[in-house]
């Protein structure tokens, strides 16, 4: 099977930590600078930009990955992709009565901008992304299954919002069948043993969307042969 260099955590714009450079155009374009083959760009609790960043995708060349980082109950950050962005924006809207109702202060998180693929600003979400839902870890691990895509446990070897570290154990009994392991910190071996390995680049910046170092090897260049992939069926 052919390998292709993969980003699969990155924030746009959208996230209030993510910088307002990170636009669905620049995004892509810096990824393909990098050489990269595959993008997943995982907002925090929403997916809203990621029918801008699909055109972008298209322009570039690159195979977007529809995504999105969430935040569970236990404060674990939990990634899910999905097959199309139709799926993600609709998991997205279901998310969104489970959010605190929190309202956004710019000035101390971030703004949280939706951006079409031209850099033009369509809309700033009112509600702060960064918090908890109040479902839990395996509430949004059925959630996600439901609508065809795939949870993977973010950075779980991270001291903040990693699976291992708030948890403590890795939960057997939800049948991840891959897990994100920050490249920069050690992980034990056990949790990760029998699932696929994923390492990105969680970028805030766009300097900070991966070198091409980080290889995936699918089938075919499609979105349903990486969640074949990340669900062992491949
Ligand atoms: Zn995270
Ligand atoms: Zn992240």
């Amino acid at each position: 099977m052919p390998d292709y260099f993969a980003d699969l955590h990155i924030h746009s714009c959208l996230s209030p930590c993510g910088d307002n450079d990170m636009t669905p155009a620049d995004i892509c374009g810096m990824a393909k600078l990098k050489g990269l083959d595959v993008i997943a760009v995982t907002d925090h609790n929403a997916a809203y930009n990621l029918p801008y960043v699909q055109r972008a995708a298209d322009f570039y060349g690159l195979l977007l990955i529809p995504g999105l980082e969430i935040t569970t109950k236990e404060e674990v950050h939990l990634l899910g992709y999905f097959p199309s962005v139709e799926a993600a924006v609709q998991f997205s809207d279901e998310l969104k009565p489970h959010m605190p109702r929190q309202k956004n202060k710019p000035s101390l998180f971030g703004e949280q901008l939706v951006m079409d693929e031209e850099g033009q600003i369509q809309y700033e979400l009112d509600t702060l992304l960064i918090g908890a839902s109040d479902l839990s870890l395996a509430a949004v691990t059925r959630l996600i299954r439901e609508r065809g895509g795939v949870p993977v446990p973010a950075h779980i070897n991270r001291g903040s919002n990693g699976l291992l570290v708030n948890l403590g154990f890795m939960p057997e009994d939800l049948h991840f069948t891959a897990v994100e392991v920050w490249p920069h910190l050690p992980c034990p071996h056990t949790p990760q043993a029998g699932k696929v390995v994923l390492h990105s680049s969680d970028a805030h910046y766009l300097g900070d969307i991966s070198e091409p170092l980080y290889q995936i090897p699918l089938k075919e260049l499609s979105v349903s042969a990486f969640l074949d992939y990340i669900s062992q069926k491949a």
